[in-house]
């Protein structure tokens, strides 16, 4: 019989796709396993945290359908001697990372509040952050270039900041240079015009170790700036440093982008942030009112996240809207209020809505003759567990929420629960005509909703 680490990992392997999978699990290399204890052993500190922080909870989850107790899991850190910076006595796995004396400023231009641990991670952007993650904790070594893209408010330029600060706090050696690409066309115009073209290839080429540039979308087109770039790019690359831009586009749908650019930015990895679904919404706006100490109760948060999906940006803007509105009429935080303040933009999202899963609990409670407090609560009685069940199983079938999200609008529930729900109701259903009928009328109620 196989350990239980590995065999979790092989579990959890496809549902975390192999780049994810490569990049954080692999590494960790497995010492020894028994019932009461996991141990393992980590490349570096990061690698350690950020695998707790990001995959911890996936792998117990995973154990948990296998044991009753979960083991231990214990993670110490190979300090790797053939680094630059490691000290002559290997330290102690769960030592602190030596205080530096007094830290150099942030490089130019990064906000102090876009940092890996202020940014949430779900399905939606998983690739990227993780991409963007092991870019900062080995510069120049996995993915070079790394390119985000992704729509408008999505966090490309968050996990770009992220990075400049991780490295400069990780790795205070290397000269991070972070810009937008507009302001490289601009500093790139006034160089050649100022006759200060040797500062500008100085300040590009020669003293940066790791340039980042947001946006780069905007030099296609433009050709002295894309040619400078090529030159800038091809010197970095060559001296084997860290490049990471962000777009709004892939490379190939860049208009006027050079082909040789084009392909240079394809060299690495083009990784895309998308819409982050409700989990990650709620999350995001959970974090927000805790760092803006706006009180705002859990299930409205969760309302907020439903009638808010475009992006990260105007979820933001709506929750600040909201409070500023709240402090001002003195009121609590309530879905009653946040529907008034939100009002327009709420109503026309719902109109060409699909079906959803309150409108799938709010038929299935009618039906049944119990409350939808019932079917979000707890109680497993039979009269009740049933019905939550089929309203469950409906919510699946007809709204096209995960598993998560599904658990989350039952009174967040695990995503397990609604996994087991669904896969009861549809195995009886085979043997119990009667449940097969009722399912079938709520079916044809919801889909023909007026
Ligand atoms: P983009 O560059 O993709 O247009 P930004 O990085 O400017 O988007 O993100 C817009 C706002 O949303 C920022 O305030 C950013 O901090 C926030 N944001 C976006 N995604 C996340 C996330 N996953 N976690 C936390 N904040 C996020
Ligand atoms: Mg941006």
């Amino acid at each position: 019989m196989t350990d239980i680490w590995t065999e979790a990992l092989r579990g959890l392997q496809p549902r975390l796709g192999r780049e994810t999978y490569d990049l954080w699990l692999r590494p960790l290399e497995l010492v020894a396993a028994d019932e009461a204890r996991v141990r393992l052993r980590a490349p570096s500190q990061f690698m350690k945290e950020w695998f707790e922080n990001h995959y911890l909870a996936a792998v117990l989850d995973e154990m948990r359908t296998r044991v009753e107790e979960l083991p231990t899991i214990e993670i110490e850190v190979v300090v790797d001697a053939g680094t630059e910076a490691a000290p002559v006595q290997a330290a102690p796995a769960q030592a602190p990372p030596p205080a530096s004396p007094s830290p150099a400023p942030a490089p130019a231009g990064l906000a102090d509040r876009y940092r890996f641990d202020t940014f949430i991670t779900g399905a939606s952007n998983e690739l990227a952050a993780s991409a963007a993650a092991a870019v900062a904790e080995e510069p120049g070594q996995r993915f070079n270039p790394l390119l985000l893209y992704g729509g408008v408010g999505l966090g490309k330029t968050h996990l770009l900041h992220a990075v400049g600060h991780a490295i400069h706090e990780n790795h205070p050696q290397l000269r991070v240079v972070y810009l937008s690409a507009e302001r490289f066309m601009n500093e790139f115009i006034s160089a050649v015009r100022y006759n200060q073209f040797d500062e500008f290839r100085q300040r590009y080429r020669e003293d940066c170790d790791v340039l980042l540039i947001d946006d780069i979308q905007f030099i296609a087109g433009r050709d002295r700036t894309m040619d400078e770039f090529f030159h800038v790019f091809n010197a970095l690359y060559e001296a084997g440093k860290q490049i990471m831009v962000t777009a709004d586009r892939t490379p190939s749908d860049m208009q006027g982008m050079e082909e040789r650019l084009t392909s240079r930015l394809n060299w690495g990895l083009v990784a895309d942030v998308k819409a982050p679904d409700l989990e990650t919404r709620v999350a995001i706006l959970r974090q927000k009112a805790e760092q803006d100490r706006i009180a705002i109760p859990d299930d409205v948060c969760v309302h907020l996240a439903t009638l808010v999906r475009s992006n990260v940006r105007e979820l933001e803007g709506a929750l600040v809207r909201v409070a500023t509105f709240a402090s001002l009429k003195g009121k609590p935080i309530t879905e009653a209020f946040v529907r008034e303040v939100l009002g327009e933009t709420a109503e026309a999202e719902r109109r060409n809505a699909p079906i959803t899963v309150e409108a799938v609990q709010k038929a299935v409670a009618q039906y049944f003759s119990v409350r939808i407090a019932d079917l979000k609560g707890q109680r497993r009685h039979k009269g009740i567990a049933r019905p939550r069940m089929i309203a469950m199983y409906l919510s699946r079938e007809l709204t096209g929420a995960s598993f998560p999200e599904i658990g989350l609008r039952f009174g967040g529930k695990d995503h397990s629960t609604v996994i087991n729900a669904c896969r009861r109701m549809s195995s009886i259903q085979e043997d119990d005509p009667e449940l097969r009928a009722t399912i079938h009328q709520l079916r044809a109620q919801l889909i023909a909703r007026p």
